[in-house]
């Protein structure tokens, strides 16, 4: 099979290799505009602190991620995949009640360490209610994640630098620029909003910034999380963050954003830091907070494969072998990730 992937993001990376591997001629465009997957700090973390729930489809994406990425660094012959252990500051009372039950249960005891008194008395200032260690996290040096993969797809002579032109598709028939495919699949992020065929989809765009700060002071064996992560990268540095703001489609790293990442800096340390880069990215969610994975209505050759919203480096590399199982062996995709869960709106 030939196939076109649109977009070479965590989505359109992790595609293109399910293709590959499984033997699919690929041809990868990309504008160089990446909005999300250069800036995300690439955490994978298994729990919804807010309510001390498991995360989305945990006990399938968790492994299979951890399997992808190690596999996916010995092929191109890089480092980019970090266990971590995330620690937890409680926010009040009711939280840390809500970890000492769960802990108990067998689904979330691989995720959540049996609180110590270690754990409890963590010698932090801004320790008032006791901490809880995670399990099961890492994260993905997204820098080298992108460099790593897009160097590959070059020296295959895949990879080609240019914006999808829709004046130059003949949809049904999957013919661009006189060339034709078996699919061409729509990894676009953020901008999939102004795509003609998808349009439709309730695909937002959220803003995100986030700061890169050096500290010699800051505890650095773990990540801290209450109200923002602090994530170590090691020499010091830090990635701190991070921003939402709704419904804005920019990537420019403002004062307010700045602000509100220090204000809430305060709630895991009071050492003193300086700040190295400021950056800013547009996550491509989804009201429901579900992908928006399938093929078109009434192109089926047309494939949307986004909607990974705020965490983009746990579900792509599962979400994308089911894509391509999809695509190749007509297996059905997740019914909570299909784009057939919306309306259709015929463009006119
Ligand atoms: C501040 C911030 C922090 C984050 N932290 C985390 C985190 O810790 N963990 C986590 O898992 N996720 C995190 N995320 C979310 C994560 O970044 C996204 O879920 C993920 O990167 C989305 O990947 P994508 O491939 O769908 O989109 P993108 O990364 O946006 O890639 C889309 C690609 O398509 C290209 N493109 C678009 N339109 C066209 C076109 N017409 N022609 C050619 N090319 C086109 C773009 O240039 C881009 O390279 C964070 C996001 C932000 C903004």
């Amino acid at each position: 099979m030939k196939i076109l992937v649109v977009g070479s993001g965590v989505a359109g990376i992790c595609l293109t290799h399910e293709l590959l591997q499984a033997g699919c001629e690929v041809v990868l465009i990309d504008n160089d505009k990446n909005a999300s997957s250069v800036v995300a700090a690439g955490i994978i973390n298994p729990l919804v602190f807010r309510r001390m729930t498991l995360s989305w489809r945990v006990s399938e994406l968790v492994p299979f991620a951890r399997k992808k990425y190690t596999e996916l660094e010995q092929l191109t012959g890089n480092s980019f995949f970090h266990p971590l252990v995330i620690r937890r500051l409680f926010a009040s009372e009711q939280e840390l009640g809500f970890w000492k039950t769960k802990q108990e249960l067998p689904e979330f005891s691989e995720y959540m360490e049996t609180l110590t008194e270690d754990d409890l008395n963590f010698p932090l200032e801004q320790n008032t209610f006791g901490t809880g260690r995670v399990k099961q996290a890492s994260y993905i040096d997204t820098n080298a994640f992108i460099g790593a993969n897009l160097a590959y797809f070059q020296s295959k002579g895949i990879l080609f630098r240019e914006t999808f032109d829709h004046g130059e598709l003949n949809a049904g028939q999957a013919i661009y620029k006189g060339h034709s495919y078996d699919f061409i699949v729509f990894a676009e992020g953020k901008d999939a909003r102004y795509n003609p065929l998808f349009s439709y989809l309730p695909l937002q765009q959220t803003k995100g910034e986030l700061l890169t700060i050096e500290s010699t002071g800051i505890y650095a064996k773990e990540s801290l999380n209450r109200k923002c992560f602090l994530l170590p990268l090691g020499n010091n540095r830090f990635k701190v963050g991070s921003t939402y703001a709704w419904d804005t489609d920019d990537t420019i790293p403002t004062e307010a954003g700045k602000q509100a990442i220090a204000e809430n800096l305060k709630s895991v340390t009071s050492e003193a830091y300086t700040i190295v880069e400021h950056k800013a990215g547009v996550r491509p969610t989804v009201p429901d907070r579900r992908p928006l994975m399938g093929l078109h209505p009434d192109y089926p050759k047309m494939v949307i494969a986004n909607g990974l919203g705020t965490k983009g480096y746990m579900i792509a590399p599962l979400l994308m072998h089911e894509l391509a199982n999809h695509l190749l062996k007509g297996t059905e995709l997740n019914a909570e990730s299909h784009i057939s869960r919306f309306p259709y709106t015929r463009h006119s």
